[in-house]
Order: C-alpha cells, then structure tokens, then sequence
C-alpha cells in the first residue's frame, strides 16, 4: 500500500484526474463537485438530478439536493454536460457531450446513445438560410427498449 501523503492526497477516495478535469473547465474542486463529477462524469451514462443525488449522498453522506442541482447546472454551463430536452419526463443529464443522438422509451424513460453516424439528417437546407448550424439532436421515442444494447458504430 503506497505511503500516505496528506500534502497530494486527492479529496477521499477521489481520482487526481477528476480535479485536474475541472480545473481545465474552470471549475474550482470541491469536495461536493468532485462527488457529482464522480457519480456522472467517469464514464458516459444518462441521469437524473434525483439518481445523481442519490449516488452523490453515497460518495459524500450530507450532500444537499440543493448542492447537487447546483453542480449540475454549472457543470452544464460548463461544457461538462448536456441537458436531454426529453419532456415529460425529469431532466436527464448526459456525460458523454460528443455529437450524438438518443433513444428515449417512452415508458420506462430508459435511454440509450445513438452514434451521430447512425442516422441522417436530411432535409435541413431550408431551414438553415440565413442561420448557422450549431447542432442536430435526434431524440427517437420508442417502446420496449428494455435490454438493447446501444447500436455499434460503424
Ligand atoms: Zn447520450
């Protein structure tokens, strides 16, 4: 086992490279940040504000809904997130911010990534006169989607 060092230990249990990764967004590294980031932002996944507090409070026991709805939105200011304008349904927060497009099932809220390879956008010419494209986000709305595993890319 390595040899403590209180001078460089990362906050418990939190990887260096977590911090390292807020700091390069602007980001000062709480202990309550480092928990959301940990939670959400160590692989690509989709959550809600209520499941990242529920996985926060068990990373850092106290942490406040509050807190965590705040991280949420500066994480998202920051380019760390995106928000999914998924209505009907709470906001899900998505960690993987590459270009890409979403499977949605209606019924259990379940979502999986679609690679932005997997489908084309056609028909846009029009409505882009005049105006810059910044993004195209397919949000496909199915049934059953329970166990699918996400399409591979190409
Ligand atoms: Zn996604």
């Amino acid at each position: 086992m390595a040899r403590h060092d209180p001078t460089s230990a990362p906050a418990a249990g939190l990887p260096a490279g977590m911090q390292a990764r807020l700091r390069a967004a602007g980001i000062q590294p709480t202990l309550q940040r480092l928990a959301v980031a940990e939670v959400l932002l160590a692989r690509p996944q989709h959550m809600t504000a209520d499941q990242v507090l529920a996985a926060a409070q068990r990373l850092l026991p106290g942490i406040s809904r509050a807190t965590v709805y705040a991280v949420l939105q500066l994480f998202t200011e920051r380019g760390l997130l995106r928000e999914l304008p998924v209505t009907g349904a709470a906001t899900i927060y998505d960690s993987n911010t590459d270009p890409h497009h979403h499977l949605v099932d209606v019924e259990t809220g379940d979502v999986l990534d679609l690679p932005a390879e997997a489908l084309q956008v056609t028909g846009l010419a029009e409505a882009l006169r005049g105006v810059r494209l910044d993004g195209v986000d397919v949000i496909v709305r199915v049934r059953g989607l329970a166990g699918r595993q996400a399409p591979r890319r190409a």
